[in-house]
């Protein structure tokens, strides 16, 4: 759980997690526990779950705007997320870069701070905005909608949202995206999708990156694969590198059946306008 900006789903209470095991070592314990101050901590604690899950529920509201306002406009959003240094934003260049003149499209950057990545998405010749979270560590649905709305969209495009880089927390927010697509790069560890299982599970893909350098480094592809399909059996992988152009190609197909899709399922709001929040 992230303390700093409250979101996360209390499983990972630190404090929670060793009351109840305090609780269940009883006499055990080599410290005396005052019963004052474990029912104090277990009043914390449960206004923390509260806080967390109607945090949830409202970013759960904005996430049905956005995606009601996304189908509406056959717009295909994508959700990337991953740790910091998987290669997003040059990943991102490569497919702007690639699709330049067959899609629209537009881009959302989140990082903590500077907009570095959305002018490096801008020389790309795609529209962007930065979404500086400050401390926070993770985009959320208000957020995204309010982007989006300043980004002034076209219809039939694709929005490609880089989440903060952080495997942690963005799992739990819905922003309203079609997919959240998983980075992994292969200069990180296999088992990462073991260590981040919420993440693996909540994507739809993952994208393999910084494949080139497989033969300089001891990183076991398919191993890695494995583990992610152990969290996530239905998870399409695709193995890429945004230096050789290895996988862009599938990548790219990947992305226009998406846009494809979204046109044709496109549901028009009786509103007619954005229905954001
Ligand atoms: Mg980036």
């Amino acid at each position: 759980m992230c303390m700093t900006c409250g979101c996360g789903n209390g499983q990972a209470l630190i404090g929670g997690q060793a009351l109840r095991q305090q609780r269940k070592a009883g006499g055990a314990l080599r410290f005396r526990v005052h019963k004052a101050d474990v029912q104090a901590a277990e009043v914390s604690v449960s206004r923390i779950v509260k806080l967390e899950q109607d945090l949830l529920a409202k970013n759960n509201g904005y996430a049905e705007a956005n995606r009601r306002y996304l189908s509406a406009q056959g717009i295909f959003a994508l959700n990337l997320v991953s740790s910091p240094g998987s290669g997003k934003t040059a990943l991102l260049v490569k497919t702007i870069e690639a699709l330049h003149g067959q899609q629209p499209l537009a881009v959302i950057e989140g990082d903590q701070q500077t907009d570095n990545d959305a002018a490096r998405i801008r020389a790309a010749g795609a529209p962007a905005i930065q979404i500086n979270t400050g401390k926070g560590c993770h985009l959320d649905a208000q957020m995204v909608g309010q982007a989006m709305q300043r980004l002034d969209l076209q219809d039939d495009s694709l929005l490609l949202i880089e989440n903060v880089g952080n495997l942690v927390c963005p799992a739990s927010f819905d922003l309203g995206e079609a997919h959240k697509v998983v980075i992994l790069s292969v200069t990180e560890g296999e088992d990462k999708p073991l260590k981040y299982p919420d993440m693996f599970r909540a994507a739809d893909l993952m994208l393999l990156n910084k494949c080139d350098l497989l033969p300089h480094l001891d990183f076991d592809a398919g191993l890695a694969i494995e583990y992610a399909r152990r969290i996530n059996p239905e998870l399409q992988v695709i193995r890429i590198s945004a230096t050789s152009g290895a996988g862009m190609a599938e990548w790219l197909e990947w992305i226009k059946d998406g846009c494809r899709n979204a046109v044709a399922a496109k549901i028009p709001s009786p509103a007619g306008g954005r229905g954001l929040g």
